[in-house]
């Protein structure tokens, strides 16, 4: 089971404890409720030089999801694990909504101002908001659960495959040359060089072969240059003809995949802005940052006999991870970017005109949109409990959004705090069982 986080009376992060154990320390009054999302108590004392178990931060960045683990290397626990959604085409969508506003605004209203296109200065070393949102998502859950529990290392997969391997299988020693790495990482870089499809009929989402471009039974080599992706039928009808010879028919196709194969491997390399930026600002956290290849993630987690989960993916990032990784009971939060709200004044119609009357505060009755409330109203057509997200309405009378669907005009005299907005949804995972059963 995901463990809870503890804070002694200062804010100092011990280790996390099991669920049961937090249950006890509530009952008998010795810690309260800190948090939430994650669960997290404090203690009602302070613990002079607590033995800590150093835990590690794990991170595997994905441009829709990012699966985050925390794991204790020496024993192999996974302690607490979480896939976090990004924003990411949101944002887009919602700056190209604010430039139209402004532009039907600027035909409107201010006409009369002086032109003003060119006077923007485009900071260096900044990124598109849409990928600063996503670096910025793990950062702030990187930075938490350092405040939560003790982190002394972070893990990060950095690349999908290790170029370098690939071109000097030496260097790594015996492991690349006849392990089971070097046939992950040779199949993670011909799966993105070829665009995981056929290269011969251009099939999708069937399973897909290596196949030798000049055929090994006649001096090919076995070096990733020399290697497409082929669908098994494909690759059965080319045997081991030469690729001139099997694709005579197609010369279009002949040429484009001649031209392919010479792409070097620097340029077929995934140099992906994300992961790099992401790098530079974990570095910066002062914590050892180990990086990771996504073929070396695969391979760990095929080793281990683990199914494809981004949160899996995450706990076998990099070198560091242990032979054994204990995850009985572990379900992953689910936990959705959703930003810190709008700061639009006032609603359109579908012409750009304003509907609504300007927002003058974003908190009423102290409340604040996104707040995770509990209203439980005695009286009315209303009468009921209500558990879910607020949004909140300058009139006093909120909508709540319940796992049923959005109830509407709760007053909020009836409404109770329980989790503050804080740029995140949660919920939890569908349960998965650990080992599976057999
Ligand atoms: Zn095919």
């Amino acid at each position: 089971m995901s463990k809870v986080f503890v804070l002694d009376t200062n804010h100092q992060a011990l280790d996390p404890v099991h669920p049961g154990r937090a249950r006890l320390l509530l009952k008998a009054g010795k810690a309260a409720v800190y948090r939430r999302f994650p669960f997290t108590l404090i203690l009602k004392r302070a613990v002079e030089h607590p033995t800590l178990h150093p835990l590690r931060v794990k991170i595997d960045p994905g441009s829709q999801t990012t699966g985050l683990a925390l794991v204790n290397d020496a024993s192999g626990e996974v302690v607490w694990a979480a896939e976090l959604t990004h924003r990411g085409q949101q944002i887009k969508q919602r700056l190209d909504q604010r430039r139209a506003a402004r532009r039907s605004r600027r035909q409107r209203k201010t006409r009369y101002r002086p032109a003003r296109f060119n006077n923007r200065r485009r900071r260096t070393g900044t990124l598109p908001p849409s990928l600063e949102s996503r670096v910025s998502n793990v950062l702030t859950w990187v930075r938490r659960l350092s405040r939560l529990c003790p982190v002394s290392a972070i893990s990060q997969e950095l690349v999908r495959f290790d170029t370098q391997a690939l071109e000097h299988p030496d260097i790594e020693g015996v492991e690349y040359q006849q392990g089971q790495l070097a046939g992950y990482e040779v199949r993670e870089y011909v799966l993105f060089k070829w665009n995981h499809q056929c290269a011969y009929c251009d099939a999708r989402a069937v399973p897909l072969e290596l196949d030798h471009i000049h055929p090994r039974s006649k001096q090919g080599t076995g070096r990733v240059s020399n290697l497409t992706l082929a669908c098994h039928s494909c690759n059965q009808r080319k045997g081991d003809q030469d690729i001139r010879a099997f694709l005579r028919e197609e010369p279009e196709r002949l040429a484009r995949l001649l031209a392919q194969v010479k792409t070097p491997l620097r340029d077929a390399a995934a140099v992906n802005t994300i992961r790099w930026a992401l790098y530079e600002r974990l570095s910066a956290l002062g914590l050892p940052v180990e990086c990771g290849s996504g073929g070396g993630t695969k391979c760990n987690r095929m080793t281990r006999a683990l199914p494809k989960a981004h949160w899996l993916d995450a706990a076998c990032v990099g070198k560091s991870t242990p032979q054994v990784l204990k995850l009985r009971g572990i379900v992953p939060w689910k936990i959705t970017a959703t930003g810190h709200g709008s700061r639009q004044m006032c609603r359109m119609d579908r012409f750009g005109f304003p509907r609504t009357g300007s927002k003058q505060h974003k908190r009423v009755a102290g409340f604040q949109t996104g707040d995770l409330v509990r209203a439980v109203v005695s009286s009315g057509t209303k009468q009921g409990t209500y558990v879910g997200k607020v949004a909140v309405r300058s009139s006093g009378y909120f909508n709540i959004t319940t796992r049923q669907g959005v109830v509407q005009g709760i007053a909020h005299r009836y409404c109770r705090l329980i989790a503050r907005s804080d740029g995140y949804s949660y919920h939890l995972g569908k349960e998965r069982a650990f080992p599976p059963a057999t």
